[in-house]
This record gives C-alpha cells, sequence and structure tokens, in this order.
C-alpha cells in the first residue's frame, strides 16, 4: 500500500549566516513533528556542517532528514543537492570548499554561521564565508553530485535572482535534473502558466526555511511504499506508483 509522506526538501540550519539562531537540530525536528512533517531535506550554503548533529537528532523523532547542501555556482545559481547518506554529502562538501574563494565570514555583517550538536549548543563557527558562488559551474556540480549518486534539484527556479532560469535564461537540455522546485512565493497553476513546457520536470515545493516560522508550508507529498531515500528516488521518477503530489 502507498502512504502520502508530506516534504520539505530545503530547510537551512543556523550554519547558514542567513538562518536564525533558533534553527537547531531540534527545533527544526520539533516544528517538523508538529506539522506532520516526514522527509526534510537539509540545506545549508555551500556546507554539510549541521548534518552530522541534524542526523544523530533525528534517531529520535520518525522523520526522514535527508543530507544535502544548497550550492551557489558560478553563475550564481543555487542547486539543491541531497543525498542519501552523511558520507556522500561530505564528500560533496569537500569538493565544495576546495571550489570556495579564500575568505573569512563577517559575522557581524553576514550573520554567524553556528556549529552545533542535537540539541543546539554551539560547538564552533565555521569561518570560510558561505553565502558566496563557488568556482564551480551548474554542469560541474550536477556532474559531481551524479558521481555521487545524489539528487540536483534547480533551487527556487521562479525567483529573478540566484535561480537557474533568473541567471541563465533557461534550463539547459542537456542537464540532468532530478526534479526543479519552485518557490513559496508562487502557486503550481502559476508557476506552470509562467514557464512554458516546465512540466517536463518533476515539480516539488519546499519552505527554504530560515527560521522556524517558514516551516508552516506543506505543498509537497511522496506517494511511497515506505519511508526511505530508494522510494523517494522513484517518487521522483514516478515509477511503479510512486509520486510527487504538489497540494496548492
Ligand atoms: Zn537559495
Ligand atoms: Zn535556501
Amino acid at each position: 500500500m502507498l502512504l502520502e509522506y508530506p516534504a520539505d526538501f530545503h530547510i537551512h540550519t543556523c550554519l547558514s549566516p542567513c538562518a536564525s539562531d533558533e534553527m537547531t537540530p531540534i527545533n527544526i525536528l520539533n516544528m517538523a513533528k508538529v506539522m506532520g512533517t516526514k522527509i526534510l531535506g537539509i540545506c545549508d550554503h555551500n556546507s554539510a556542517g549541521n548534518i552530522n548533529a541534524m542526523l544523530n537528532m533525528a534517531q529520535d523523532y520518525d522523520i526522514l532528514v535527508i543530507p544535502g547542501i544548497e550550492v551557489q555556482s558560478i553563475e550564481e545559481v543555487h542547486l539543491l543537492c541531497l543525498f542519501e547518506s552523511e558520507d556522500q554529502v561530505f564528500k560533496l562538501q569537500e569538493y565544495i570548499y576546495s571550489a570556495l574563494p579564500p575568505v573569512n565570514n563577517n559575522p557581524r555583517l553576514f550573520g554567524h554561521q553556528w556549529l552545533v550538536d542535537g540539541i543546539g549548543n554551539i560547538l564552533g563557527e565555521e569561518n570560510r564565508m558561505l553565502l558566496t558562488s563557488t568556482f564551480l559551474t551548474v554542469d560541474e556540480i550536477a556532474q559531481k553530485v551524479h558521481e555521487l549518486q545524489g539528487l540536483l534539484i534547480p533551487a527556487h527556479v521562479d525567483k529573478k535572482h540566484f535561480s537557474i532560469i533568473g541567471q541563465l535564461g533557461f534550463i539547459p537540455e542537456n542537464l540532468k535534473v532530478d526534479a526543479v522546485e519552485f518557490s513559496k512565493t508562487t502557486t503550481k497553476a502559476n508557476f506552470e502558466a509562467t514557464f512554458d513546457n516546465i512540466n517536463e520536470y518533476t515539480l516539488i515545493t519546499s519552505s527554504d526555511a530560515h527560521c522556524l516560522e517558514d516551516m508552516v508550508y506543506q505543498k509537497t507529498f511522496f506517494l511511497l511504499k515506505s519511508l526511505n531515500f530508494k522510494e523517494i528516488v522513484m517518487a521522483l521518477k514516478g515509477l511503479e506508483g510512486r509520486k510527487v503530489l504538489i497540494k496548492d
């Protein structure tokens, strides 16, 4: 029997300088529990620094946490890169870190980049400036993500800035994407009416939460046989009855 699992693939923790300090693993998981959200993609800007704490904390919850990174390409395109395991996301992090400009974050200007444990104790602060473009092209990021068996989802593509359509003008035909994300500022009907042939892609919509209140947004549902990454991949491909539903 297939069941519907509410999903939010795009959530920032307190590691992202632009996110609220309240975005600790325990707070994110408790908020998801209140909302009934069963699948959480954790995607900080250019880093997976809080993924380990998030996954450890999630063991106490009936929620699937998908480790990810929101990578910013050299074209200033935001890409959600999601993986089955911590191991894979750390391999991507290594690749991203080697392609970040050698600049330190200025917390007073951009915000803190807290590394925390599951209950939000501060373990340290990431010094690299995360809120910036890597030296990697969209194609290079896509290639690496797929080499690591991950999912590549262009983020908030309806936005004018930091989106693939906003920056490039289109989604390159040869780019292998696993889904396309539209932002909470539009609806599925509007999105489909604005962008020609966008229905050729599997669509999702996410909160892009930077504070807990942002997580009050539940429109993407996965129809799955059980709650795991392989089932999610099947749903994104529309295989054997698994699918993604968007309820506006
Ligand atoms: Zn973004
Ligand atoms: Zn984001």
